[in-house]
């Protein structure tokens, strides 16, 4: 294996070596669950499921540790307001857990459409807080950490002194400290800088568990600090996440970690960069957040047209996962086109027959090429372009000006076979049978509704689409008539 990868800690691409092989120990931040997975979801996702994939293709044994944050990220990501999760149960008139288990089982089934490997552990931070609490005591007994009224806040300027912080972001502890608002001598911490690794709970806070500094619980860094520790122990290779959570989650990460056991644990940062949505930051507030549910269906203002799991995929694969990424209509459909024109080679090249003994040297430059890409960063975009020069020697060797020997088609399939499928996780999508019969019954009950409504019977059309609403069908009525995609049977 040559895989080099860039190092967000020391800046620059290294030759990747696991420091216990066969296994290679791989933890990626996972989602916040309190709300539908959306297009920032799937990003991290794919750039790590593409990492797992090659290097389980490597030979290596990965145990990829990926965690579900239920408790303690609160609303402005740092020390204030309410929990993420409990806000969304209250909305909802429900228990923390029930929102966590609806939004765990959505994102789950968002990443299986996206043909994402599932991880070999999936931790909650729910069920590690007595990790957390004796990580905190740790802290507390090495002196990077102090307690106010009930909660225990670490001391950053303590630990710049003895190790450096900022040392991930790169962020000057000075300039952190201008861009900081000061204190207004009413609250816990000594210093604006420091972060909560315990919150104390205040009254009516739902999810609050016993500790040896009062009714609390966990803050947001400190899961992910606990659990890579407990899975992948005191040191391992790759720690990846999106680039927003560089600072301040990640650069808390490794403080804690130093603080509580004086060494650093991870080896290679790596960090997937933003999708912008029309060259905007993706945000709530701007009405241009699409969720995965929605992408799949088209049913958002900002979409012309349902987009498949795979064209999103392939959309996505087609940039370097280190540069930003934009989202536009245009931009999938080109995305869609692509990926149906790398799938119909496949098809061609399925079907030729060997002529002659060539092509076995044109087709190992195009394998060692291919390799070249994903080995340099996994540059997925160098790879794809390779993978379409390749199609110009299918399309040839249809057409007959070009003949391939059984030898170099042999090779040329498992090169595609193995790329295509097994690294880049692109699948064909399911028209199988079932589902075009799927599609014929809907339009069955689709043209006794139409019938229905001509008729002026009401009942009966609301009837149906109701019992496939149950059934999890959702239609849409389109200009042309309609549309229909899996959704919610809720
Ligand atoms: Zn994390």
């Amino acid at each position: 294996m040559e895989l080099h990868l860039y190092n967000t800690l020391t800046r620059k691409k290294e030759r990747f070596e696991p420091l216990h092989p066969p296994l290679v120990g791989l933890y990626v931040c996972g989602p916040t669950v309190y709300g539908d997975a959306h297009l920032g979801h799937a990003r991290p996702a794919i750039t790590f499921d593409v990492l797992f994939r090659y290097l389980r293709g490597a030979g290596y044994r990965v145990r990829y540790v990926r965690n579900i944050t239920d408790v303690g990220h609160l609303v402005d990501d740092a020390d204030e307001g309410e929990d993420k999760i409990a806000r969304a149960a209250k909305l909802k008139a429900l228990e923390p857990m029930e929102i966590a288990q609806h939004y765990t089982i959505g994102y789950h089934r968002n990443m299986e459409q996206l043909n994402t490997l599932p991880p070999s552990i999936e931790p909650l931070a729910s069920g590690h807080i007595l990790e957390q609490q004796e990580m905190v005591q740790k802290i507390l007994a090495n002196g990077f950490a102090y307690e106010s009224q009930g909660s225990v806040y670490f001391d950053v300027k303590r630990y710049h002194r003895h190790h450096g912080y900022g040392t991930l972001s790169g962020r000057n502890i000075d300039e952190l400290e201008s861009n900081t608002r000061t204190l207004d001598g009413q609250e816990e911490k000594r210093d604006p800088l420091d972060f909560a690794l315990w919150k104390k709970a205040a009254p009516g806070h739902v999810m609050r568990w016993s500790s040896p500094w009062g009714e609390g619980f966990p803050g947001w860094h400190l899961e992910c600090s606990c659990m890579s520790r407990k899975y992948l122990g005191e040191t391992f290779d790759i720690h990846g996440g999106g680039i927003d959570l560089l600072f301040p989650h990640h650069e808390c990460e490794i403080a804690q970690g130093i603080a509580a056991h004086g060494h650093a644990s991870v080896r290679y940062w790596m960090h997937n960069n933003m999708i912008t949505i029309n060259g905007q930051k993706m945000g709530k507030s701007k009405g241009n957040f699409i969720t995965l549910d929605q992408l799949f269906s088209g049913e958002h203002a900002l979409l012309d047209q349902a987009y498949s799991p795979m064209t999103v995929r392939f959309f996505i694969l087609q940039a370097h996962y280190r540069s930003p990424l934009d989202f536009s209509n245009d931009a999938l459909k080109a995305a869609g086109k692509g990926l149906e024109r790398l799938l119909a080679a496949i098809d061609t090249l399925d079907q030729l027959s060997p002529a002659g003994e060539t092509g076995t040297d044109e087709v190992e430059t195009l394998a060692r090429e291919c390799r070249a890409a994903i080995d340099d960063d996994l540059n997925t975009p160098v790879l794809l372009a390779h993978l379409f020069e390749g199609t110009r020697l299918i399309h040839s060797a249809a057409a007959g000006t070009r003949a391939l020997g059984a030898k170099a088609l042999e090779r040329l399939r498992g090169l595609y076979r193995e790329t295509v499928f097994d690294l880049l996780g692109l699948q064909k999508e399911r028209t199988d049978n079932r589902s075009r019969l799927l599609d014929s019954v809907i339009d069955v009950l689709m043209n006794l509704r139409q019938t229905a409504r001509q008729n002026r019977d009401w009942a009966t059309s609301d009837r149906i689409r109701d019992e496939l609403k149950k059934a999890g069908i959702v239609i849409k009525d389109t200009k042309d008539g309609y549309e229909w995609h899996a959704g919610n049977n809720e």
